[in-house]
């Protein structure tokens, strides 16, 4: 089995002052190596954290699915990866709703992603009106259908290059994470989609993560639950403490 995957998603912080936390996350990543840990802050610090990064890999939030051209303010994903970047976060919730990202939109970005030699990182996840009337599953599923490649234009090696996160948005940022049940009803539902769309062998190597108010306290409990793979942390991973408590926990 592979080991736990803990990525901290940093959003819109950090200036050249956390790349003191930064260190301090990947010494201590180094003294955990059971655990695989990833940091993905803004686009401005992918380089100088990659530069003095001995044991975590950098990634990026986004990416366009241009290759180059006259998209003012847009960063593809060669450039994410000649900055040092090894891995994308695509779909993100935050993205869909404050950039009106479609599925479609977040497919090309994947796909150009993985052109570039990028690991990337699916984010999926309902709102609390979508759950609350019932339909959390299979709104998923085809949110995730629609924003991965098909198997056809996917690389031979899926599960080294794909990793999703499950991100219910009413528990982003909140400090309420879903319960392991509902964690385990939808992990359990990725898998099965993973499996149907990319075959047995891949679709079950694919690392499926939790993301939502995980932090310190509730981490142990949420990597207990089967098919969690590890997990995307965004406040909590600003500190290197909470962020490692984490990592501990896996
Ligand atoms: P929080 O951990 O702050 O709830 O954020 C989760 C998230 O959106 C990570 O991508």
């Amino acid at each position: 089995t592979r080991r736990p995957y803990i990525v901290g998603n940093w959003k819109m912080h950090g200036t050249r002052a956390m790349l003191s936390e930064a260190r301090a996350i990947d010494r201590a990543a180094q003294r955990h190596m059971k655990v695989e840990v990833a940091l993905a802050p803004p686009f401005t610090l992918i380089h100088p954290i990659h530069r003095e990064a001995e044991q975590i890999s950098v990634g990026a939030q986004d990416c366009h699915h241009a290759d180059g051209g006259a998209f003012t303010g847009d960063i593809s994903a060669a450039m994410v990866a000649d900055a040092g970047a090894k891995f994308v976060i695509l779909g993100h919730s935050e993205r869909r709703q404050g950039h009106g990202e479609t599925d479609a939109m977040v497919r090309a970005k994947a796909q150009a992603a993985l052109a570039a030699g990028l690991r990337i990182i699916m984010c999926c996840g309902e709102a609390a009106a979508t759950r609350e009337s019932g339909h959390a599953l299979s709104f998923v599923k085809k949110q995730l259908k629609a924003s991965l490649p098909p198997a056809e234009e996917m690389p031979a090696d899926i599960a080294e290059r794909v990793t999703v996160a499950y991100e219910p948005i009413w528990a982003i940022g909140t400090g309420t994470a879903a319960t392991t049940d509902d964690i385990a009803e939808m992990h359990a539902a990725i898998r099965k989609l993973l499996v149907e769309l990319y075959g047995e062998e891949q679709g079950t190597g694919v690392r499926i993560l939790y993301g939502g108010s995980v932090k310190p306290e509730n981490a142990a409990e949420i990597f207990a639950v089967p098919e969690v793979g590890g997990a995307l942390v965004g406040g909590a991973s600003l500190t290197a403490d909470s962020f490692m408590g984490i990592a501990l926990a896996a």
